[in-house]
């Protein structure tokens, strides 16, 4: 390597404060589109009813600078750090926890986090984040943030298949957890799923899915058709916007897939609500060469 990118700690921390106020007041374009597109096709009156007050609660948000949701969510960054990226002035935890925690205190965003899952303490600013880092080639620094909401977080699933009970048995396990999941996750939701992998990696399979656009296809045909198999599936159970009954119970159903073991089939299902909040940011620092 003949030079390094070096990325310093406070960009990083700005950029991850300004994505997470972004995120948390304008609505992605992907799913405005499809909410939309879900209010045309629907038939039932109070689904129409709902799916209109999603779009008008967005643009409030939107005009007005303020939260799409009083649960402002989880920080999640799933972050790629390129092999030339050197990060100067503090850890990726203490500068992603530092944008966390600037953003919750200018916006301002709600208090989400408890610091003990029992005493349930609040930690006041949302921190810490979760942060999930992967190293690749290259000299970026990409972070792709979620703010994610409890009420679908909670209605996620892992099931340990054997790989006998094959695609029968993984469309069963969405379908299943959506139907369980019924208004608590917020519906219309974004269903995630993880596919192989192992014990831990299919949660963060079924949860690196929810960060695709809603308007893309699945590269791999088999799989586009499975999503769109298991979506029809979903939508036929009744469950609607928020529960009240309709044809629009999830938006989209994306997976993601990894190799697992002979034994093993995994499929994790992470929901996102219809407040589906993410974004990007990819950081490129200044160069450096090395001496010889
Ligand atoms: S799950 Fe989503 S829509 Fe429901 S309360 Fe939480 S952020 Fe809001």
């Amino acid at each position: 390597m003949e030079s390094v990118s070096i990325v310093r700690a406070e960009d990083v921390s700005k950029a991850v404060g300004d994505l997470y106020r972004e995120i948390n007041t304008h609505l992605r374009p992907d799913v405005l589109e499809a909410l939309n597109e879900a209010l045309a096709r629907e038939e039932s009156e109070s689904a129409r009813e709902i799916l209109a007050a999603l779009l008008e609660n967005q643009d409030i948000s939107r005009e007005d600078g303020i939260p799409l949701c009083q649960d402002t969510g989880l920080a999640v960054a799933f972050v790629s750090m390129g092999d030339q990226v050197v990060l100067e002035g503090g850890t990726l935890q203490e500068a992603v926890d530092e944008g966390v925690r600037n953003a919750v205190a200018e916006q301002p965003l709600r208090a989400s986090t408890v610091t003990d899952p029992l005493e349930r303490r609040n930690a006041g600013d949302n921190t810490p984040a979760i942060v999930h880092l992967e190293h690749v080639r290259g000299d970026r620094l990409v972070i792709r943030l979620m703010a994610k909401g409890g009420g679908a977080e909670n209605m996620g699933r892992l099931c340990m298949l054997t790989p006998g009970e094959g695609r029968e048995g993984v469309v069963r396990v969405v379908v299943e957890t959506v139907r369980d999941a019924g208004a608590n996750a917020c519906p219309p939701v974004i269903v995630g799923v993880g596919l192989g992998g192992d014990f831990e990696t299919a949660p963060l399979l079924a949860k690196s899915a929810l960060f695709r656009d809603m308007g893309q296809r699945h590269p791999e045909p088999a799989l586009a058709e499975l999503e769109a198999e298991i979506l029809a599936q979903v939508n036929a159970l009744g469950i609607g916007p928020q529960g009240f009954g309709g044809r629009t119970t999830a938006l989209a159903v994306l997976i993601e897939q990894a190799p697992c073991h002979i034994a093993s089939l995994p499929v994790a299902v992470n929901l996102a609500c219809h407040s589906h909040r993410h974004g990007s940011v990819t950081l490129k620092g200044e160069q450096k060469r090395l001496a010889d």
